[in-house]
């Protein structure tokens, strides 16, 4: 094989950054920055960087039917049978954003032979118009929701970008940040105190696992100030799957999604680049569930723990190589130079095979392109009702366990984020010494954690990284010196 230069974006968020994936003649792959991106001009976070590893061999989905590798069409045909023995009103198809809009379309042709609709992971709810991210630097005050440098880095540029401007920053939270002139840790009810404007600029994020009480509350302080609002994203095209998902139709967020799994509601699951033990807080519960399903097909690029519970596992192409185009956070189109078309090529299949037509790459393409010349703005996904998360009651002797969302943690990969962070107060109140461990107690069990100090609240553990004792998003444990 001779080298190959694939120009792609990175799969690790919805900023979108674009790069070149190099592929030697061993298949040895190696990144090149893309100077002329202007989502990131070339600049990758540590995630991105670490690309060459997330696309190693050894995480490549392979085609398989019960646990044993077969070949593309033998995978198709079982799962044609799965799915043709299957009660339509149980079968359940996710699709949050891992993918090309391509092969996102024809996840929905599935969906509309299968007469049900593509879940993205995220309940239905009223989404303002996505801005572009160059309006950070120019805004008079950012209020920040998210944790930039943790979560989504390539904005950081940005924002520093404003501060030089003479913008305001202001973290909204419990993790002083840097970049910001002040941190406040405010409840929804005090969000007035901002002082915001129509030349303020809101930065939240939205995801399966976000609270929709406090994302309601943002959007209530955009619209009653007039301030701008960016809903950054975790998926490399987010905006894609929920723009070309069949919406008119029963939209879930994935806990919602998980629950119908756990109550039997769905007996037969199809993801789309979309493993829902990598997707949850509490990555045990969501393999106990997986188990109550009768079927369980997984179509994607890469090799997770839902495809190692799968009857059926169809192979599709890396997302470097891969044909198709994706919308970023800010709506921004981008398109791939590869060529791979393994993705839709089976969903083709996948549908004539249970009754459909078939169609091709560009049929989907011709589609995509029409969708997003012909949607509608404003208020086009302000139908329906939104739903409530409750958030987790901490005991007063207990501390709150909080996930601190980052690419790392969303695809379920190793770094070196292999810490607690606690504040001084906690250190000395436990006797914990520099250097030494952190025993962490909750309800699943416990774990012993190295820990970094920061200037956050009492009673809050931060983590950058999944942990096996974490219920949820906010988890309450005890701790003691190990
Ligand atoms: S994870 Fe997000 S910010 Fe980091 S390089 Fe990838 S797209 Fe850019």
């Amino acid at each position: 094989m001779k080298e190959m230069i694939y120009q792609t974006i990175c799969p690790g968020c919805g900023v979108g950054c674009g790069l070149f994936i190099r592929e030697n003649d061993e298949g040895k792959l190696s990144i090149d920055h893309m100077k002329s991106s202007p989502v990131n001009l070339g600049k990758l976070c540590r995630f991105g960087m670490k690309l060459p590893h997330y696309y190693a061999k050894a995480n490549n989905a392979v085609n398989m039917t019960d646990g044993s590798a077969v070949d593309a069409e033998t995978a198709i045909k079982a799962a044609v049978e799965i799915l043709k023995d299957a009660d339509t009103d149980s079968v359940a198809l996710l699709s949050v954003g891992n993918t090309s809009n391509e092969e996102q379309m024809a996840f929905t042709k599935l969906a509309e032979t299968l007469g049900t609709v593509v879940q993205t992971g995220i309940q239905k709810m009223c989404m303002p118009e996505p801005g572009t991210l160059a309006e950070i630097e120019k805004a008079k005050k950012i209020v920040l929701f998210v944790d930039p440098y943790v979560q989504y880095p390539l904005i950081v540029r940005r924002l520093l970008a404003a501060k030089k401007n003479g913008a305001h920053i202001i973290s909204v939270g419990t993790n002083p940040l840097n970049l910001a002139d002040e941190t406040l840790d405010l409840k929804p009810e005090q969000y007035g105190e901002l002082e915001l404007d129509s030349e303020s600029l809101i930065i939240a994020d939205v995801h399966p696992n976000s609270d929709a009480g406090i994302l309601k509350s943002v959007k209530s302080l955009a619209k009653g100030t007039g301030a701008g609002i960016q809903f950054m994203k975790p998926f490399m095209n987010s905006n894609g799957a929920a723009l070309l998902a069949n919406k008119d139709g029963n939209m879930m967020g994935l806990a919602e999604l998980m629950e119908d799994i756990e109550l039997g509601n769905i007996r037969t699951l199809v993801t789309l680049d979309s493993d829902p033990v990598e997707l949850m807080p509490d990555a045990e519960a969501a393999i106990e569930a997986l188990k109550n399903l009768d079927k369980l097909i997984v179509i994607g690029s890469v090799n997770g723990p839902a495809a190692e519970m799968a009857d059926v596992v169809i192979a599709t192409d890396p997302v470097y190589s891969k044909a198709g185009t994706f919308l970023n956070v800010e709506d921004s189109l981008q398109e791939n130079s590869g060529t791979g078309k393994a993705g839709v090529d089976a969903l083709s299949l996948l549908n004539a095979g249970i009754g459909g037509k078939t169609f091709t790459h560009d049929e989907m393409n011709y589609l995509v392109m029409k969708t997003i010349g012909s949607r509608e703005t404003g208020t086009a996904q302000c139908k329906g009702s939104e739903i409530e998360l409750s958030l987790v009651e901490i005991p007063e002797d207990m501390y709150e366990l909080r996930y601190l969302y980052n690419p790392f943690m969303w695809s379920d990969r190793e770094d070196d984020n292999d810490f607690v962070l606690l504040n001084r107060n906690t250190v000395k109140k436990l006797g914990l010494k520099k250097g030494g461990c952190v025993n962490l107690k909750g309800e699943m069990g416990e774990l012993k954690m190295r820990f970094r100090v920061e200037a956050i609240p009492d009673g809050l553990v931060l983590t950058a990284k999944k942990l096996p004792i974490a219920k949820g998003v906010s988890t309450a444990i005890s701790m003691e010196v190990c």
